[in-house]
C-alpha cells in the first residue's frame, strides 16, 4: 500500500487498461498569472471521457481513473462523477511549464493539441468510496479537489441528504463558470448551504482558504452535522491538515474519530508535488518525468 492508501498496480489490473475518448473539455477556472519559474498551476478543466467503443467500467463513488502515458507514466484523477453515466467526468488542473510546456497528463487531458484519446483504467480507492449512513454531508475542498468531493455531493443529492459545501479557489473573481454549477445546485435546493474561500479576493475581511470558512463557522457546522452527518474533504495536504484542526475545535471531543470509525468521514488529502528544476523546452508529446523515472503517487492537486 503506498503513502495515500492506494494498492500498488498489479499485472492482474493492467487488463483493465482500455482506451478512452476524450468528448468534452472546459475550462472553468483560470490559473495562477504569476512567472513560471518552475512549475506554476494552470486553469482548472472539466474534462469529460468515454470508453471507446465498449461500457463504462464499473466503479464506486470516490474511485479514480488512472491515466498512463506512453512511456509508462501514471497519474491518478478523482472520478467526479456517479456511477450509471456513458461517461465519466474529472476536474483536471493543468500544470504549466517554462516556454509553454505541460506536465505529462496536463498535456495528455487538456492540450489543444493534444489526441482526443488516452489509455487509463479505473482504479478502486475504498479509503475514500461513500459515506456510511443518512446524515447531513459537509463537503470541503479546494483547487481540483472539487473533482474529489463533486462524486459524494451528486450521490447525496440523490438520497435528499443535506449538503453544506465550502470550497476554495485561488483568484480574486467569484464569476468563474466552475461556480455555476454549485450555484445551480444550491437554487435548486441540493446543497443547502454553499460557501466559497477566494484566496485573493479583495476583500480583506472575506475568508481567503476553505479552512477558514470552516473555523469562523464552527457552532453553526456543528449544528449541521448532528450526531450523525458526514465529511467529505479533498484537496492538498495543507488544506486538509486545516481543515481537520478547524473541525476538531468545532466538533463535541471524540466526534472525528467516531465519525471515522464508522466510515462517516472520507478526506483525500495528498501532498503538493516537488517543485524539481526542469530543462526549458515546449512540450510537444507526453514524456517521462524531469529525472527520468516513474514518480509515486504522492503528488499535488
Ligand atoms: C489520489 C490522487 C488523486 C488525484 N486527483 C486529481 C484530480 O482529480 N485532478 C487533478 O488535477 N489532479 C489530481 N491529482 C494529481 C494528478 O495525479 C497529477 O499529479 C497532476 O495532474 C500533475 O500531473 P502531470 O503529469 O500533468 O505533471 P507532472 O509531469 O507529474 O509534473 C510536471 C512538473 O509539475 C510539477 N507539479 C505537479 N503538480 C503541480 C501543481 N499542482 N502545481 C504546480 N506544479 C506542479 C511537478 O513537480 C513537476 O515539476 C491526484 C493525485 C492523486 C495522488
Amino acid at each position: 500500500m503506498s503513502a495515500n492508501g492506494l494498492a500498488p498496480l498489479s499485472q492482474a489490473h493492467s487488463e483493465d487498461l482500455i482506451p478512452w475518448v476524450i468528448e468534452a473539455r472546459d475550462e472553468i477556472a483560470g490559473g495562477d498569472q504569476s512567472p513560471i519559474a518552475v512549475s506554476r498551476p494552470g486553469p482548472l478543466f472539466r474534462v469529460s471521457v468515454a470508453p471507446e467503443g465498449r461500457a463504462m467500467p464499473p466503479y464506486s463513488v470516490g474511485d479514480l481513473l488512472e491515466w498512463h502515458g506512453e512511456t509508462g507514466e501514471r497519474r491518478e484523477f478523482s472520478i467526479a462523477s456517479v456511477p450509471g453515466g456513458r461517461a465519466l467526468d474529472l476536474i483536471v488542473r493543468r500544470v504549466e511549464l517554462p516556454v509553454g510546456g505541460m506536465g505529462a497528463a496536463s498535456w495528455a487531458l487538456t492540450a489543444d493539441n493534444a489526441p482526443h484519446r488516452i489509455n487509463a483504467r479505473i482504479r478502486a480507492y475504498p479509503n475514500y468510496h461513500e459515506a456510511a449512513g443518512h446524515g447531513p454531508l459537509l463537503a470541503v475542498a479546494a483547487g481540483s479537489g472539487w473533482g474529489g468531493v463533486r462524486a459524494h455531493i451528486l450521490r447525496a443529492m440523490q438520497q435528499g441528504r443535506p449538503v453544506w459545501l465550502i470550497y476554495g479557489e485561488r483568484g480574486p473573481s467569484d464569476d468563474l463558470s466552475l461556480f455555476t454549477e454549485m450555484r445551480r445546485w444550491q437554487a435548486e435546493g441540493g446543497i443547502k448551504r454553499l460557501d466559497l474561500a477566494l484566496s485573493r479576493s479583495a476583500d480583506q475581511q472575506a475568508p481567503k482558504y476553505a479552512q477558514d470558512v470552516v473555523a469562523r463557522n464552527a457552532a453553526s457546522i456543528a449544528d449541521f452535522l448532528g450526531e450523525g452527518g458526514t465529511i467529505t474533504i479533498c484537496g492538498a495536504t495543507a488544506m486538509g491538515d486545516g481543515v481537520h484542526g478547524a473541525l476538531e475545535a468545532a466538533l463535541p471531543a471524540g466526534w472525528i474519530e467516531t465519525a471515522r470509525a464508522s466510515e462517516r468521514w472520507r478526506s483525500a488529502t495528498f501532498l503538493k508535488a516537488a517543485r524539481v528544476s526542469l530543462p526549458l523546452r515546449r512540450r510537444t508529446r507526453p514524456r517521462k518525468t524531469p529525472t527520468g523515472e516513474e514518480q509515486d503517487t504522492d503528488r499535488g492537486f
